[in-house]
């Protein structure tokens, strides 16, 4: 018979660890909460222990900054994944933040007046749950004919970590976003690389780095605040942050994008009856929310996503969402902008039930 321990005393369980979790858990410190969060990682920094090791952030640490403790500045411009690792690593342990890892969530029920959150065979009890658990372990890959008969290697971003062993192969990325120019930036200095979007990629202005980025989503949260006309977000400005390795690959002609092919062939990719030879394929397509452990609580709609007035679930109210991306505040899935969510989320905890 499975032992089961039952944990109870919290009034919020937080799921997710990463900098959302840890914006959470600060609001909620300050607020008096009695609360706990769960993480499944060994070690603390949510998504950025998994990127590939040259990313760096594409704004100056000051505008990469979680509430109440600024990020350290870093010398050398904008700061690497790693400095991301050790500031949030640093965070939680100041803030004497409750995280339990690895602790991986497999499910939420109701029980009740309680949400019932389960792990292996542990139990929380919680009259309230945060889930921030971002979308890393959700690799989005689409499927064009063909996938099953190439016989090359095909890779996600997530899997991506340095060009070197992809020197001399013929490359192909697929995506039109940051990390889809940056791997092809990377990867141009030691493959023959060829980029392909399924729209013609948008590039920003040189001077639009994330300061300019984080202003925008400011106003428009201000805007939807203030019960004003959305002005639209950060993409309406357009989809790439021109980062010095970006600027330097459009300068020596290796950003040119085709548009995407329409199937795989044995040993490369075609348009039609041209069919260029391909070694590796690698996918940066993004990624989608991270929603599995929520199944049992039937919230999520046609698009995947769950509907929320602004973090709270609208059928189910006692649960609130952070940090996945715009549609859980604007800006919320960045370092800064998740800061103002997360306020706002431990502000709308209400009680009174
Ligand atoms: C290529 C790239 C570049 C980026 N550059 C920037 C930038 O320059 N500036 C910026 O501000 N933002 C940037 N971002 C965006 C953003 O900061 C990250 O996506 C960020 O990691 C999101 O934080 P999070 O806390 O919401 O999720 P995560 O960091 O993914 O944290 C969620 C945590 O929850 C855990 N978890 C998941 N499921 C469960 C479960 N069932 N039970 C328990 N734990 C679970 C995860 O393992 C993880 O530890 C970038 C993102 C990418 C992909």
């Amino acid at each position: 018979m499975m032992h089961t321990q039952s944990v109870t005393g919290v009034d919020v369980v937080v799921i997710g660890g990463g900098q959302a979790g840890l914006a959470a858990g600060y609001y909620l410190r300050r607020a008096g909460h009695r609360f706990v969060i769960l993480d499944d990682q060994p070690t603390p920094g949510g998504a950025w222990p998994h990127t590939w090791p040259s990313l760096r952030l594409f704004s100056p640490a000051e505008f990469a900054t979680l509430p109440g403790w600024p990020m350290p500045h870093w010398r050398g411009g904008f700061p690497p994944a790693s400095h991301v690792v050790d500031y949030l690593t640093a965070y939680e342990a100041r803030y004497d933040l409750p995280v339990e890892r690895p602790v991986r969530v497999t499910a939420v029920r109701r029980d009740g007046p309680e949400l019932v959150v389960e792990a292996g065979d542990r139990i929380w009890r919680a009259r309230r749950v945060i889930s921030a658990t971002g979308t890393w372990q959700q690799p989005f890959w689409p499927i064009y004919p063909g996938a099953r008969t190439f016989t090359g290697r095909q890779l996600h971003t997530v899997d991506y970590r340095t060009p070197d062993e992809f020197a001399g192969a013929d490359v192909v990325v697929v995506g039109g976003g940051n990390s889809a120019a940056q791997l092809v930036a990377e990867i141009s200095t030691t493959a023959s690389t060829t980029w392909v979007t399924s729209r013609p990629p948008r590039f920003l202005a040189d001077d639009v780095d994330g300061r300019v980025l984080f202003r925008v989503a400011s106003e428009r949260a201000m805007a939807i605040a203030a019960g004003r006309p959305d002005p639209g977000g950060p993409a309406s400005l357009g989809d790439i942050v021109m980062v010095p390795e970006v600027r330097e690959a459009r300068d020596r002609g290796a950003l040119q994008a085709l548009p995407m092919f329409d199937r795989l062939t044995r040993d490369g990719v075609a348009w039609g009856t041209r069919v260029q030879h391909t070694d590796v394929i690698v996918w940066a397509t993004g990624f989608r929310p991270a929603l599995a452990h929520l199944r049992p609580l039937r919230l999520r709609e046609h698009d995947g996503t769950i509907a929320v007035s602004g973090t709270r679930a609208l059928k189910e109210p006692r649960l609130h969402l952070l940090g996945y991306g715009d549609w859980t505040g604007p800006g919320s899935a960045t370092i800064l902008g998740v800061g103002r969510t997360a306020k706002s989320a431990v502000a709308e905890l209400d009680f009174d039930d």
